[in-house]
């Protein structure tokens, strides 16, 4: 483990291990197999590449992402790592070359997409070849039910038994304990140490809302809190995605949009630009998705509701991976979860899939809703117990407002039972009002006691109300017609007085405090012009590279060295983040983008 420690500094330039990371190096050097659960971030590459680089042999890394392979050998190769890949994107003497290179033991890391790996011309190389290790990268692909299933990922048992004395490590950021059980039982890792860490992402803000207007809200918060970032916005919908695309490049915000309904050629295109240049804004649908491994998505936001909470973790985990402050912000509406109840609906799945789907979609509603805690409320959802409130959500940075909803949310059940349950909000909502409607005169609703019984509050008002007692259960919305209301079991206790219900206030998320509780640390005003100008010097060396500029330095290292402002190499080597061989390539370079800014406190 001692020289693991000091590739971990001289190679990449870190101080030291996180979370599980020593165990499983450990692990593997000592010829073990290894199943590895880490959140997004939280540093899975090393735990393979550090023992491939100390084994004999070169490290197997199966990927099924195979447009990134070309950035990850780049990266490895700017730590002087010595990598390659072989995929379908490979021309025929580059691939005889790199096979050669594999057979001589000239190979640190070699990436393989799995139907690659599992052809027998690569089987038979393997058996010639001195093979250190076989990492296999995004494991829950083999989970049948999972939404990233992969076929062939079901074959990768193969391995065990061709290769029985070459360690394996399975690496997945799913956390879900079904997949956890599919993944030992697929791939046969039964005897493997297993390693699971906390799913938190402490970095990350979370705020969800609900409201109208999503649009406008969006662009208040990229103004306040992302004017110049990189980051993705999700929509439900490809037109959704086009609009919003437009729209944000209108306003003068560099947006692409990216979904499944894009020609192959663009969409590589588009993800491309995504990765290459800086303060990029990708809109898109979830064909968007697994393997974006940009580190600095400084953001991600919905426009819609997921369909449930482990999508929602999922899709924001791509903020922040590189640990500095990112943000997961959300702003919904009823229509997203009539849309996603109507198509559970009607799909021609199993009655059970159907009912564990609408399960899914009611937790995820339950997070919006509530009044304490994101983080306690999604890590408990995943097993996890946080003592504290994190400090670092919208509800713990400003409490949220909260007014007793208990008579109004009887008015409006009353309301949809007098109507006879077959009508949908507006109706129930014109009911309360009294608004003069022919509709109601004609079913003579306008005759009814609680016809206009409801003016203290405004038509918009109560469709917020409708909202959000749909969305706590008291109400259910018929799906298969034209969304009719009903009472459930759970409406009884509030009519008969027995329950109070406490509403959330309808208010515009606001300005995100910076003295919240979050312990990732924040650049001071001055700061942040150098961080600027040293992100500017990054950029023309990924130009001269040809790599996206996170390979050069992450935002986190340049924000460290705008913090410390190394003057010479040898400060320069303490920045997490600079190892031997970019301290030697690119020190200098930065040293003196530093020195033209003198210090000055804010
Ligand atoms: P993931 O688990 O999502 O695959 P990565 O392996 O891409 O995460 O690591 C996320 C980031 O954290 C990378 O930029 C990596 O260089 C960095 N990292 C990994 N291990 C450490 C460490 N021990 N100290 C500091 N940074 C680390
Ligand atoms: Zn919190």
């Amino acid at each position: 483990m001692d020289r693991a420690h000091r590739i971990l500094k001289s190679v990449f330039g870190y101080s030291e291990f996180r979370h599980h990371q020593a165990d499983v190096i450990a692990a593997l050097l000592a010829g073990r197999d290894v199943l590895a659960l880490m959140p997004t971030g939280g540093g899975k590459s090393l735990c393979y590449q550090i023992p491939a680089l100390l084994r004999e042999g070169t490290g197997i890394v199966v990927s099924p992402l195979i447009a990134l392979m070309q950035d990850q050998v780049d990266a490895l190769k700017q730590l002087g790592i010595r990598a390659a890949f072989l995929n379908s994107a490979l021309g025929a003497a580059d691939q005889r070359h790199t096979e050669a290179a594999l057979l001589a033991g000239d190979l640190d890391i070699l990436y393989v997409a799995p139907e690659r790996l599992l052809t027998e011309r690569m089987l038979d190389l393997l058996d010639r070849a001195p093979v250190a290790l076989f990492a296999i990268d995004e494991a829950h692909c083999v989970a049948q039910w999972g939404h990233d299933f992969r076929k062939d990922y079901r074959q990768l048992y193969v391995l065990h038994e061709r290769y029985p004395t070459v360690p394996r490590i399975a690496l997945t950021a799913t956390a879900d304990p079904r997949t956890q059980v599919e993944v030992i039982e697929q791939l046969k890792l039964q005897e493997a140490a297993v390693f699971i860490d906390s799913f938190d992402r402490p970095n990350i803000h979370y705020t969800l809302s609900e409201g109208q207007n999503g649009r406008e809200q969006l662009w208040r918060f990229l103004e306040r809190t992302h004017p110049r970032d990189a980051g993705i916005v999700y929509c439900l919908s490809r037109k959704k995605v086009e609009d919003i695309a437009l729209w944000l490049q209108a306003k003068g915000r560099a947006a692409l949009p990216y979904h499944a309904g894009l020609a192959d050629e663009t969409r590589r295109l588009n993800q491309q630009r995504f990765l290459r240049e800086e303060g990029l804004i990708m809109v898109a649908t979830v064909a968007f998705g697994m393997g974006i491994d940009k580190p600095d998505v400084r953001f991600v936001a919905h426009l819609n509701l997921p369909k449930s909470i482990e999508a929602y973790y999922q899709e924001t985990g791509r903020a922040g991976r590189d640990g500095a402050r990112a943000s997961a912000w959300m702003v919904y509406g009823l229509q997203d979860v009539i849309t996603l109840r109507q198509f559970v609906q009607r799909t021609d799945a199993a009655e059970q899939f159907k009912r564990i789907a609408h399960h899914k979609l009611e937790a995820m509603l339950g997070l919006c809703e509530l009044i304490s805690c994101r983080r306690q409320a999604l890590l408990a959802y995943f097993g996890e117990t946080l003592g504290e409130p994190c400090g670092n959500c919208d509800n713990c940075t400003e409490t949220p407002q909260t007014w007793d909803g208990t008579l109004a949310a009887q008015k409006a059940i009353s309301c949809v039972y007098r109507t006879g349950q077959r009508f949908g909000i507006n109706y129930a909502v014109n009911v309360l009002i009294g608004k003069d409607d022919e509709r109601i005169r004609h079913n003579r609703h306008d005759q009814l006691n609680i016809f206009g019984i409801g003016v203290e509050h405004s038509a918009a008002e109560w469709r917020g109300i409708f909202r959000q007692i749909i969305a706590r259960g008291y109400l259910d919305v018929e799906l298969e017609g034209h969304g009719a209301l009903m009472l459930t079991d759970k409406c009884r206790p509030l009519l008969r007085g027995e329950a109070t219900l406490a509403l959330r206030k309808p208010s515009l998320p606001k300005e995100r405090k910076e003295k919240s509780g979050s312990k990732v640390p924040t650049l001071g005003t001055g700061d942040k012009t150098l961080f600027d100008a040293l992100r500017a010097v990054r950029l023309d060396l990924a130009r001269d590279h040809g790599v996206p500029p996170y390979v050069i330095f992450h935002d986190t290292t340049l924000q460290e060295m705008a913090r410390t402002r190394p003057a010479d190499l040898e400060q320069m080597h303490h920045i997490s983040g600079v190892g031997e061989l970019k301290l030697k390539r690119y020190g200098l370079r930065f040293i003196e983008e530093i020195a033209k800014y003198p210090w000055k406190r804010d």
